[in-house]
């Protein structure tokens, strides 16, 4: 049971009045949790079973826009309805809200109750399930780095989100003195998240002032992503209950250091890891180095799925440890893919592409899929590169902007075929109005360059 809660354990909560509300939610093609919030009395009567909501939220952006061009809803169809079922095996308590518990939700058509095609859920459900037909179960982790603000979100909504002051006035990378004076947020996010069940690691000051880095112990794809999500939003609200900003927004200033979300994935059959050969050169299995092929391969394919914004590829730059170059690496930061563990069973591959900003669900099930196609056609995975990759002219480039990372996925035949016509063309759409929302802006960067000298 990936919660921490059993529905027989919620129902005696709230009969002893422990608990009170549910929070019934599903995740957006943002990665957000969206949803209700249910006395809980309804929710163990009767909502449990399912629970309704408005499609288009499969279909907006982060301002909750109604953009035309889905095929999925519209206003000509009226905007129906979906269900949202909960998964009873993801119910935990939400230790930093009182009398509170969460359950996430797959998104069920209205009508026939299958799946929808694009819930991001479903996405990485299908991926794994692919896997499992090959004999395999991914593990992953993902890393959340984001930035500490000193101010609340409402100050600095009211500020224009101009009076932007980092909570350190240093870089604190690894420092144990800086991160001490940010225990009254940082404690309470490992602590609570721990006692919501998610197998916290550590977090740790990161390369920039303000920066901050939460690792969760890696789990099945689908835990993973969960555990993603969930902690996201707590760091959100954990930090806004004690008067502070975060941010995952991946470059919130040109001259600072952007936020990542590296992603460690390895392959296992039961206990056994297969991607681990004792005898091979770096411990790196044929399997291994398979899926690393197709990982590295297509990587231009997904990109979108790992930088979804505009603003997601300000951070791709040169000698910041944000990768430029699709190649691989032996324990080298300069690269999108980076060996862990070489010659150990906890050997693995980090993408270090994505931002802070991606959505883990969809970010892993397209991993997932190019690693799959990269097994399946037995591809073969080229030397490490060495050095500064950054420097590397031979090493291709990562689309470096949204406008080119949406046409990869647009004619990307693997993606395609792996999530389906439907859903590649849904996510495009997703892309290009995010672009076409950019494009409408006149931005205060243009009026100073111009206003007086053009
Ligand atoms: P880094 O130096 O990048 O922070 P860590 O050693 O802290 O590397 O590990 C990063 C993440 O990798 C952790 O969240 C950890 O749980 C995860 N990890 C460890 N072993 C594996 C594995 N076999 N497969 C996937 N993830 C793993």
């Amino acid at each position: 049971m990936p919660g921490n809660l059993s529905f027989d354990d919620l129902k005696s909560r709230v009969t002893d009045g422990s608990i009170d509300t549910v929070l019934a939610c599903f995740v957006d093609m943002q990665g957000r949790l969206m949803g209700k919030r249910f006395h809980a009395v309804n929710f163990v009567e009767t909502s449990f079973k399912e629970t309704h909501c408005c499609n288009y939220l499969l279909a907006t952006d982060l301002e909750m826009a109604t953009p035309s061009g889905y095929a999925s809803t519209s206003w000509e169809k009226g905007y129906g309805d979906y269900v949202m079922a909960p998964d009873l095996s993801t119910l935990r308590t939400v230790p930093w809200l009182e009398g509170t518990a969460l359950v996430l939700c797959d998104m069920l058509d209205h009508h026939t109750h299958a799946p929808v095609p694009h819930d991001p859920r479903a996405i990485l459900k299908k991926q794994v399930a692919r896997l499992k037909d090959l004999g395999f179960d991914a593990m992953m982790a993902t890393e959340l780095e984001f930035f500490l603000f000193d101010k609340s979100l409402d100050e600095i909504r009211a500020s224009g989100f101009r009076d932007l002051t980092p909570i350190s006035g240093y870089n604190e990378d690894y420092h144990i003195f800086q991160t001490t004076k940010e225990e009254g947020v940082m404690r309470p996010i490992r602590n609570h998240l721990f006692a919501a069940g998610l197998p916290i690691e550590n977090s740790k000051g990161e390369a920039e002032a303000g920066q901050e880095e939460l690792n969760i112990r890696y789990a099945p794809a689908l835990d993973c992503a969960d555990h993603h999500s969930i902690a996201k939003h707590a760091i959100k609200e954990i930090a806004w209950q004690n008067g502070r900003a975060a941010s995952f927004l991946p470059k919130w200033h040109k001259d600072r250091v952007g936020s990542s979300s590296h992603v460690h994935q390895s392959l296992w059959q039961g206990d056994t890891p297969a991607f681990f050969d004792k005898d091979a050169d770096l411990g790196m299995s044929d399997l291994m180095k398979n899926y690393m092929a197709g990982l590295i391969a297509h990587a231009p394919d997904y990109t979108f799925f790992l930088a979804p914004y505009v603003n997601s590829y300000k951070r791709f730059a040169k000698g910041t440890f944000a990768p430029t170059k699709t190649v691989w690496s032996i324990d080298n930061r300069t690269a999108g893919f980076r060996l862990c563990g070489a010659d150990t069973k906890g050997v693995r591959v980090e993408c270090r592409i994505g931002g802070s900003d991606l959505n883990p669900y969809l970010a892993q099930a397209a991993m997932l899929a190019a690693g799959i196609k990269g097994i399946e056609d037995k591809m073969e995975l080229s030397p490490p590169t060495r050095g500064d990759v950054y420097e590397d002219a031979k090493a291709a480039d990562i689309p470096q902007t949204l406008r080119a990372a949406t046409e990869t996925l647009r004619k990307s035949a693997f993606l395609r075929d792996a999530f389906g016509e439907d859903v590649i063309d849904h996510y495009t759409r997703c892309a290009e109005w995010e672009q076409e929302e950019f494009d409408r802006v006149v931005t205060d960067w243009e009026i100073a360059r111009g206003f007086e000298r053009a």
